[in-house]
């Protein structure tokens, strides 16, 4: 996350989780190692902006996450979508509600009327 905060909350969090990176679990040495406080889960996803939900992290450990990030948030966006009715899959199979295609039980196939 690149939203300034304070370095006294920065401090606060990175003492709140022994200096350890959330990521890889490793120790951060804050003198050598450049680190931020980013989101234990994705704001995008739970908009939880308290500590509870920050954590201090390596740059380096940040940067590999992220993309993850955004296929974990376009997932659940899709779930959500999908939880309301706004989307939802259409199976492909032959005699399937998602084809034109109804499937009579003899075997035949006949188009669906509208
Ligand atoms: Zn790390």
């Amino acid at each position: 996350m690149t939203r300034r905060m304070s370095p006294t909350r920065r401090l606060a969090i990175y003492t709140a989780h022994q200096g350890r990176c959330h990521i890889c679990g490793e120790r951060i040495d804050g003198a050598r190692e450049r680190w931020e406080v980013e989101h234990i889960v994705p704001y995008a996803l739970t908009r939880d902006d308290t500590d509870a939900n920050l954590a201090p992290a390596h740059v380096s450990c940040h940067a590999t996450k992220t993309p993850g990030d955004v296929a974990q948030i376009a997932k659940a966006k899709r779930v959500q979508a999908k939880h309301v009715g706004a989307w939802r899959p259409r199976s492909k199979l032959p005699g399937s509600r998602g084809t034109p295609f109804r499937r009579k039980i003899n075997g035949t196939t006949e188009r669906r009327e509208p």
